[in-house]
């Protein structure tokens, strides 16, 4: 069903897609944009990337790219969908589908070259519309109207379409989280609550992704109160959420003009004890570098309004200025005092403007002060170390030496 809609924007026209078009069109095979493209053009967002459905079988798509001297990665064969890469983009170019088999995780597919099966396999009307090489927007399903009133709705019946994909659940509060005003599409928000339990099943690397980017999505607040009402975070995280400390988090963040961070996002809303955060690691299988952030909320109770510049310094140099920044925000969050309170401010202004040093001597000065090497040499520079922080950090080089030099003098009469 073709509608009267015509887009326009630039990524259609840019020589990368055209050449990607022209190819399938020399072969006389359909080809269209599908997806998150078209939908975001619709809501007048960004499009991050570019995802192509065509009647051409994943043979004929590898064939037909390579004859117009377009590389490709075969990533997803099993269902159907090659990369291609033309100029510096790459374009998901998957086969029309539609699912025989599902378990709630996987699907075995079947190929086809009929748009409206394709559309239909699809999670969201929002998500099932598709755009021609000339610009014509294709609707099969009522997706433009659901754009035009920002709703997610399930395509088909919710509840078998989210027993055939667990994953839709998140899918379903994400896409609200982003795109939508009011509260979740009711029939689909009931059905997700029946089958909440179906999401113990979905593998941590797919819950993982799906919620980090439920967590900075532009209404993050308001849907995780929703799924923290209707009990996905507690079966989610298995630990108690706190939404409000989450939610202040995020205003203090946009209050104060930091980068939203989803980890430190997830970490202020479940993180109490490093027992929370060993729990929720292992649970979604963080990072090394995620499970770091994760820390970070639970060693909040480090820092509060009675913490002085001078301990918070000690604290930066330590630990590093962004760790810092980050338990002074979860701290500032759970403590419930507002964005303009000036003794936090304050601590967030030396956390942000504060240019953590060096120590003013190294390793050979301690040579050159005749330590023989070994040991010693790392002992003492620790010690001028702790001399220097205990001292705010004030003195300088040549402070530092003098230092070194009578505490080698005591040194080398004791050795
Ligand atoms: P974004 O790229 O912003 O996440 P998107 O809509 O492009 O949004 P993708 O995850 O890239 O989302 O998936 C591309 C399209 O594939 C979707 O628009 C949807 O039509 C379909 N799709 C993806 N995941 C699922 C799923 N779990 N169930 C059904 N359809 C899906
Ligand atoms: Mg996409």
């Amino acid at each position: 069903m073709a509608d009267d809609q015509v887009l326009n924007a630039p990524w259609l026209e840019s020589s990368d897609i055209r050449v990607v078009f022209d190819a399938f069109d020399k072969h006389g095979l359909e080809i269209r944009v599908v997806g998150g493209a078209v939908r975001n053009t619709l809501l007048g967002r960004s499009v991050a990337d570019i995802d192509l459905a065509t009647v051409a079988l994943p043979e004929q798509t590898i064939e037909i790219a390579k004859a117009s001297g377009l590389r490709v990665v075969p990533t997803g064969l099993k269902h159907g969908t090659v990369t291609v890469l033309s100029g510096d983009k790459s374009f998901e170019v998957t086969t029309l589908r539609h699912d025989t088999e599902t378990d709630g995780r996987h699907a075995v597919v079947k190929y086809t070259d009929d748009w409206a099966a394709d559309a239909a396999r699809r999670d969201f009307t929002i998500n099932a519309l598709y755009c021609a090489p000339d610009g014509r927007v294709f609707d099969p399903l009522g997706g433009m109207a659901d754009v035009q009133t920002r709703t997610v709705r399930f395509i088909g019946d919710a509840d078998e379409r989210i027993r055939e994909d667990y994953l839709r659940i998140l899918r379903f509060f994400r896409f609200t989280a982003e795109y939508c005003f009011g509260a979740p599409e009711a029939v689909g928000l009931a059905a997700c609550s029946r089958e909440r339990d179906g999401l113990l099943s979905l593998s941590a690397e797919r819950v993982r992704g799906e919620l980090l980017r439920i967590l900075v999505a532009p209404r993050a607040i308001e849907i995780v109160e929703v799924m923290f009402d209707h009990g996905f975070l507690a079966s989610l995280l298995g630990l108690v959420a706190v939404p409000r400390h989450m939610q202040r988090y995020v205003a203090l963040e946009a209050a104060l003009g930091a980068p939203a961070d989803p980890v430190a996002h997830l970490g202020c809303l479940a993180v109490f004890t490093t027992e929370d955060k060993s729990r929720l690691s292992r649970r979604l299988k963080v990072s090394n570098d995620e499970r770091r952030i994760l820390a970070d909320s639970c060693s909040w109770r480090d820092i509060s309004n009675k913490t002085s510049e001078c301990d918070l310094r000690r604290q930066m140099y330590f630990h590093g200025a962004d760790r810092i920044r980050r338990r002074l925000l979860t701290a500032w969050a759970r403590s419930g005092a507002d964005s303009v309170d000036a003794r936090w401010l304050g601590l967030w202004r030396e956390a942000t403007m504060w240019v953590v040093p060096h120590l003013p001597i190294h390793g050979q000065d301690v040579i050159d002060a005749g330590v023989p090497s070994g040991e010693r040499i790392g002992k003492i520079l620790k010690a001028v170390e702790t001399w220097w922080v205990e001292r705010d950090f004030k003195p300088d080089r040549t402070a530092a030496l003098e230092y070194l030099a009578s505490l080698t003098a005591t040194d080398l009469r004791l050795n």
